[in-house]
């Protein structure tokens, strides 16, 4: 019962996996290579193309063929053949190869079927797939650059040492002018830190994104420091200068 079996498997495996095998049986592997232009996957082709095949160690010639016709005889390796889809008729073709031996044995390769089309139509198939990427992209960028905008001009208004929302990239420093603003989501990462552009003084700089505690005693920086300008006692010369600016005014 159990040798029956297992020879029904046997039988059954071998029987599925028969067809499967005609093809890798080949003696003469062929592929093909795409050199400059459009393949789809599913086998439509147009432009230069490159058919390489392997074989036995003995192989003295190849000869390639597109249906019928050959194509090119290769008698030393590297056995390929390069070819212009377009100068061979446009539609479904079969490429296959045979080989020859050193004993003079003839060798088959396995048939691969491709359709050659125009260079429109390859043109067309890679804008569909190219285009809305690229519309993805360049929406992408509008969209990041109108927020960066439009959160700029909101932040330019807001008072000194106001406490803000620095969403979900987090906030970082000013380099420059020390003031805290928040990260944009979509600005570029770069390892270290998102490429920014500082809302208040325009210093570009690589920032990384600093604890909230941080970030709230720079708003109250902010504060002091204008504090600290408005308190600051005049030197002698601005002291003289503005006397000299109200008594102008004065004497008008
Ligand atoms: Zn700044």
């Amino acid at each position: 019962m159990r040798t029956s079996l297992l020879l029904l498997f046997c039988a059954l495996s071998f029987a599925f996996a028969a067809p499967a095998f005609a093809q890798d049986d080949a003696e003469l592997k062929l592929r093909l290579s795409r050199t400059f232009g459009y393949s789809s996957g599913a086998g439509d082709i147009q432009g230069l193309f490159t058919i390489y095949v392997a074989g036995p160690e003995d192989l003295v010639k190849v000869t390639f063929y597109l249906d019928e016709e050959a194509m090119g005889e290769v008698a030393q390796p590297p056995f390929e053949l390069r070819f212009n889809t377009d100068n061979y008729p446009l539609g479904v073709h079969t490429i296959s190869a045979i080989g020859l031996t050193s004993a003079g044995r003839e060798v088959r390769s396995n048939e691969l079927r491709v359709k050659f089309v125009t260079a429109e139509e390859g043109f067309q198939a890679g804008a569909r797939i190219v285009l809305p990427l690229l519309g993805v992209a360049f929406a992408a960028i509008i969209f990041s650059s109108l927020l960066a905008f439009w959160g700029s001009g909101k932040l330019k208004q807001l008072p000194l040492g106001a406490p803000r929302n620095y969403g979900v990239a987090g906030g970082a420093i000013c380099v420059r002018c020390g003031r805290p603003f928040p990260r944009h989501f979509f600005s570029l990462n770069l390892l270290i830190g998102k490429l920014e552009r500082c809302p208040f003084c325009g210093k570009w700089a690589i920032v990384a994104a600093v604890p909230l505690e941080k970030l709230r005693a720079a708003e109250q920086a902010e504060l002091e420091g204008a504090q600290s300008v408005m308190t600051a006692p005049l030197s002698e010369g601005e002291a003289l200068r503005k006397e000299l600016d109200n008594s102008r005014y004065i004497d008008l």
